[in-house]
């Protein structure tokens, strides 16, 4: 072969590396490339074992972007999001993507905790601004996770797994966090995969349990319904609350399961209460993302002989956000059925009024936050009574919760607010408190009660 040939082929050799090391969408380097610098930067400090920091960037909420806007949208935004990262990368750093919504940077001259954190911020900062795709623009933040050689790994596996465990954490925690690696955080990990199988084991014994809290109508504190309350009772953890374990059912997949569970058992309890109460039932953000939430709800209904007509649903505004448009038939089936939803939690979450109309809510509640602090806070109470009259101008029910004392129901009743829930009335109990509650507090119920005794 000719010094042509032999030419032609090295370059093809060189290409062949190239392609093999670099990302075909963003042309940054892949894994692979991410595994040579680490390995070089380690054998370079071999002598003197300086520090360096490998990062994790992950988008957040990136998927509803490929479902909602198409894929094409999303390729041109992790393109824009590599420009990005180069541009702000510090001198020396290698920037790589790995699948889907995945970077990593490598950072030279990071040496320790307060560093990295510096880093993370600015390049956090740089991927919140918006994305321009032409005709809209679209926010999204990022989640990192940092690992600092040698102390969260010696070999590059090691360090990988360390800022894929700081990285969990950040998303754990929600938007835009930043974790830097360290023995406590690994623990902390450690502790959430134990709370993970102890709480996949309480779902197969059927351990979680559900409890009820009145809610009441405000004019004569009648109760009319009530709303059912996860409970989970360990017995190595004890006490967990569902705000830290219906997240955690979420984040690893079998909320489904364990929302399920929990439904079948309360529309059971139900089954013994006066037919006039309703009971609503709290349904995770995941679930208004996954089309099969109607039909096993209305499966578990049908198969419990619960009327959906005394069923409400209390979803919150961060569900009906993220995937808008499967949301919106998920509730147009359950409506279809004669379901009732609630929006949840109101007025913490990033409240649009515009979704109130959009979504055909039946029942707003006031959030906790604003009610504890109504007897106090002028601010609180103009709040509440705004909710309060633009309810009734959109014929929607309101219930405020978290009612704690006498001065804050009255204070509500003045206000116009139609229902309210909190301890003042009744804490969340188990089915057989809550039947006793009933014969005290439920006039027909108790005559039905004491007539059969
Ligand atoms: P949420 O749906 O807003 O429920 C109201 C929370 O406020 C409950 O906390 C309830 O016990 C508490 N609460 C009620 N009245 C008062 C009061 O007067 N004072 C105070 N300080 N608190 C009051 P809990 O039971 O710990 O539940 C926390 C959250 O966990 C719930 O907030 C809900 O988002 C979620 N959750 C609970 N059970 C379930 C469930 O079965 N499925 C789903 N997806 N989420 C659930
Ligand atoms: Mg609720
Ligand atoms: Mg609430």
């Amino acid at each position: 072969m000719g010094p042509a040939g032999s030419a032609n082929e090295q370059f093809n050799q060189n290409e062949l590396h190239a392609m093999a090391y670099t990302d075909h969408l963003t042309g940054l380097g892949n894994r692979h490339r991410l595994r040579d610098k680490a390995r070089q930067l380690a054998a370079d400090r071999a002598a003197d074992p300086a520090p360096f920091t490998v990062g994790i960037v992950n988008l957040d909420g990136f998927k509803p972007i490929n479902d909602l806007f198409g894929q094409a949208a999303g390729d041109e935004i992790l393109c824009q999001v590599a420009h990005r990262l180069k541009a702000c990368a510090p001198d020396g750093a290698t920037v790589t993507r790995h699948d889907g919504d995945e970077f990593a940077i490598i950072l030279p001259l990071v040496f320790e905790r307060a560093g990295a954190e510096r880093a993370g911020q600015m390049i956090k900062d740089v991927l919140s601004a918006p994305y321009d795709l032409g005709d809209r623009n679209v926010r999204l933040s990022a989640s990192l996770g940092f690992a600092i050689y040698p102390f969260a790994g010696n070999d590059f596996e090691e360090l990988m797994k360390s800022a894929e465990t700081a990285l969990y954490r950040s998303k754990r925690r929600g938007r835009g966090q930043i974790t830097v690696y360290s023995r406590e955080i690994a623990q902390e990990m450690k502790r959430a995969t134990q709370l993970e199988q102890a709480l996949r084991n309480a779902i197969i014994n059927d351990t979680v349990d559900v409890h009820f809290q009145p809610i009441v109508r405000l004019r004569d504190n009648r109760v009319v319904g009530f709303e059912a309350l996860a409970r989970w009772i360990d017995p190595d953890l004890g006490f967990v609350s569902p705000a830290v374990f219906v997240p955690l059912a979420e984040e690893r997949g079998f909320i489904d399961t364990l929302s399920e569970t929990l439904l079948r058992k309360a529309a059971e309890a139900t089954l013994a209460w006066p037919r006039d109460l309703f009971l609503s039932f709290n349904l995770s953000s995941c679930q208004l993302m996954d089309p099969r939430t109607s039909f096993s709800t209305l499966a578990i209904l049908n198969s419990v002989g619960f009327d959906p007509r005394r069923l409400e649903l209390e979803i919150t505004e961060t569900a009906v956000m993220t995937s808008a448009d499967t949301a919106r038939r998920i509730i147009k089936d359950l409506k279809d059925a004669g379901i009732r939803i609630s929006l949840d939690d109101f007025g913490t979450g990033q409240s649009s009024l515009g979704r109130l109309r959009e979504f055909t809510f039946d029942k707003v509640k006031i959030d906790r936050a604003f009610v504890s602090a109504i007897t106090t806070d002028r601010t609180s109470e103009h709040i509440i009574k705004a909710i309060v009259t633009m309810c009734e101008g959109l014929d929607l029910e309101v219930v405020a919760e978290g009612i704690e004392t006498e001065a804050e129901a009255d204070k509500l009743r003045a206000l116009g607010c139609g229902m309210g829930q909190g301890y003042f009335f009744g804490k969340p109990v188990d089915t057989a408190a809550t039947l006793r509650y009933l014969s005290e507090h439920h006039h027909e119920f108790a005559l039905v009660e004491r007539a059969s005794a």
